[in-house]
């Protein structure tokens, strides 16, 4: 089960602490709002340890991203790798944000922390979740009433996502604009957005 309303208000939050909310998010901004978070690239991590990008990507056991949890002091770092395009590397990093928001790291019984301390999500229902909160935190669902988003297209030029993920996106718009009831969450947002873009 994925926990959608504690993603929604999570994401919620971390608005509120924005300086500014306006689309496309700014996600170097997001990760500085967590306070036990830091963000390095794949190339930098490979320069510093004089180690080649594929055992970097060997370690990290993604070609992607991945989050390395210090457990001792409780410390996130977020791992992309910068030869992807910018909007993979967005997703990318929203995507691991999900996985510390979401508290993933902490319920150590679904995920495998390795002796280097990088931490890989098996469990199916993590991904999925880290993936709703990405989808959310770039692309929310009452942002997209508040621009009249009619397309597709329309997705990709507002919030900065890649084609397909836009469509994916786009099609799950409409299936939430027929179907969802409205809550305190999307009217919260929703005032929160035209507080800073009206
Ligand atoms: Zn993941």
């Amino acid at each position: 089960m994925i926990r959608y309303a504690y993603i929604n208000n999570q994401i919620l939050e971390l608005f509120k602490k924005l300086p500014k909310l306006t689309f496309p998010i700014d996600i170097s901004q997001i990760i500085e709002l967590i306070p036990n978070c830091k963000y390095m690239s794949y190339q930098r991590l490979a320069k510093i340890t004089y180690s080649s990008m594929k055992s970097i990507i060997e370690l990290c056991e993604s070609e992607a991203g991945c989050t390395h949890y210090d457990i001792n002091n409780n410390r996130y770092l977020i791992l992309c790798n910068e030869n992807d395009n910018e909007y993979r590397q967005r997703w990318t990093k929203a995507h691991e944000i999900g996985h510390i928001i979401c508290n993933h790291t902490s319920q150590s019984f679904y995920c495998k922390i390795l002796d280097s301390g990088f931490v890989t999500f098996t469990n199916k229902e993590f991904e999925s979740e880290a993936d709703y909160f990405a989808a959310t935190l770039l692309c929310p669902f009452p942002i997209c009433q508040e621009l009249d988003i009619q397309s597709a297209e329309d997705i990709q030029k507002h919030f900065a996502i890649s084609p397909t993920a836009a469509k994916n996106q786009f099609k799950k718009y409409l299936e939430w604009k027929q179907s969802h009831k409205k809550t305190a969450w999307e009217n919260d947002l929703k005032k929160l957005y035209r507080y800073f873009n009206e």
